[in-house]
């Protein structure tokens, strides 16, 4: 996890996984694939600048 800084817009945001609905908190621009703590499903997978989320995101904490 990087250290947050105001300039660069980083979010946290509160996701769902789709296959077990564990909430978990992730680093919206996540440079690293993130697994479900729980069932190990991706929730989260980097693509260049910007991670995609492929779970439910179901809140953002700016
Ligand atoms: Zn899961």
């Amino acid at each position: 996890m990087v250290i947050l800084n105001r300039d660069n817009r980083s979010r946290f945001v509160k996701v769902r996984c789709p296959d077990c609905e564990n909430e978990q908190i992730i680093f919206e621009k996540a440079s690293s694939m993130i697994n479900c703590l729980v069932c190990g499903s991706i929730v989260s997978k980097p693509t260049g600048g910007k991670a995609k989320i492929s779970a439910e995101v179901i809140e953002v904490f700016e």
